[in-house]
């Protein structure tokens, strides 16, 4: 790797987040206005991970929210965020490497390194470097192509899976929605109320529910596109067809390539202390869902990106750190905002409903822009 490491010459700590994905986003905000903060991305915007649904069927509504311009986040001014693919690491050095997106190298120096580089899953979560016109060419095409079946088999039990399942047959009614999965319920990482409660508005609303099937994975298929061949069940049922076939099995793999093995637990994850701090590695933390924190690695929605802010000034100060302590089931929103609202479940399946006239005027402005972000500039980004 070339020797042209960019450093700052005051006294102030490097932190180098690599990922701004949904937590390093957060973690940048956090640590921006004590430390000299460097964000290294593949995409130039937040993209978010959330929501499979909506972007699908409104993607216009789902970039607003959730596809972000990095620089119109207040937060992000003081932090120079590089639009680069991460290829490497020598913690002896304390720098990361990588490739720009104009192809020239990338070296940077840090006092302490924040590991997000999140997991690819399926077609929507790829570690792709893309530019803007990328990312929302490739949200269109999706939609176009849903937009234009008549059918559509939706394979997966998981909150993706059953939020494209819902959002795809409330945006578009007249098209036949099966939602296919391997258990006798879906969603079994929530609470069994969650799904009792989304089972009957996915009746409600005409998508047919088929349990106990899990789909043949064609040899070599990484689920990384929506197809139009015929689905095969090893569970025996007869062969299944539709006009798309959106696959949602929640197969994420860890984008660690970048990473030496000796981080990695055995599925490929970054192992983690409790304080979210890399093992024997002074400095180095990991956060999001490439960190090994829990068996749901669940440190992204139970916002895990304070604590990790904490502990990187913590060690920079000799100050004690926090820990992170997962709840044991998922909670968070399943559908995601609807005409009607959003509905919230808690770990214990119990769901709270923000009502439509409060997502508009008190969620997204108050409480996700302002009390979450600290502030978002207007001028959203559209799909089309
Ligand atoms: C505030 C908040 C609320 C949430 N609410 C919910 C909820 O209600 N329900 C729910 O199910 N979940 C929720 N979640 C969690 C969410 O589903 C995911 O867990 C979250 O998107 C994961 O974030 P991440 O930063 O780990 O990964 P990502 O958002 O995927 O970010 C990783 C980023 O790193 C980039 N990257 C990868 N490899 C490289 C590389 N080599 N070089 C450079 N860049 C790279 C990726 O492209 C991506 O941009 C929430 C999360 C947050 C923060």
């Amino acid at each position: 790797m070339p020797n042209c490491a960019v450093r700052q010459s005051d006294n102030r700590k490097r932190v180098v987040v690599a990922g701004l994905g949904d937590t390093g986003v957060l973690t940048a905000i956090h640590l921006s206005r004590h430390a000299d903060v460097v964000g290294i991305s593949v995409k130039p915007a937040l993209v978010s991970g959330q929501e499979l649904g909506v972007r699908l069927s409104r993607p216009d509504d789902w970039a607003r929210d959730y596809w972000i311009g990095f620089d119109r986040f207040h937060r992000l001014d003081r932090v120079r965020t590089v639009h680069a693919a991460l290829a490497g690491v020598d913690f002896a050095a304390r720098k990361v490497f990588g490739q720009r997106a104009d192809g020239s190298a990338l070296a940077e120096e840090y006092d302490a390194l924040v590991i997000s580089t999140g997991v690819a899953n399926d077609f929507w979560r790829r570690p792709t470097l893309q530019s803007q016109e990328e990312i929302g060419a490739e949200l269109r095409a999706a939609h176009d192509r849903l937009a234009a079946a008549k059918s559509v088999i939706v394979v997966g039990g998981g909150a993706a899976a059953v939020s494209s399942a819902a959002n795809l047959a409330m945006t578009w009614p007249a098209t036949r929605v099966g939602l296919y999965f391997p258990g006798e319920r879906a969603l079994v990482r929530h609470h069994p109320r969650t799904w009792e409660r989304i089972r009957r508005r996915l009746t409600e609303i005409g998508v047919v529910l088929h349990p106990g099937h899990r789909a043949v994975v064609p040899h070599g298929f990484t689920c990384d596109q929506i197809t139009s061949e015929s689905v095969q069940w090893s569970t025996g049922q007869p062969t299944t067809s539709a006009d798309a076939v959106l696959w949602a099995t929640g197969r994420v793999r860890p984008n660690t390539d970048w990473l030496p093995a000796e981080l990695l637990d055995d599925d490929g994850f970054v192992r983690v202390t409790p304080e979210l701090r890399v093992p024997h590695h002074t400095g180095v933390f990991a956060v999001g869902d490439v960190a090994a924190t829990d068996p749901l690695r669940s440190s992204a929605r139970n916002r895990a990106d304070r604590s990790v802010a904490h502990n990187v000034l913590a060690e920079f100060g000799g100050r004690p750190m926090r820990t992170f302590r997962a709840p044991q089931r998922r909670w968070g929103s399943v559908l995601g905002i609807q005409p009607d609202g959003l509905e919230v479940f808690s770990p214990t399946g119990h769901a709270f409903r923000f009502p439509a006239w409060s997502t508009d005027r008190v969620l997204m402005p108050w409480i996700v822009r302002r009390g979450i972000y600290r502030g978002v500039r207007e001028n959203g980004i559209t799909a089309s």
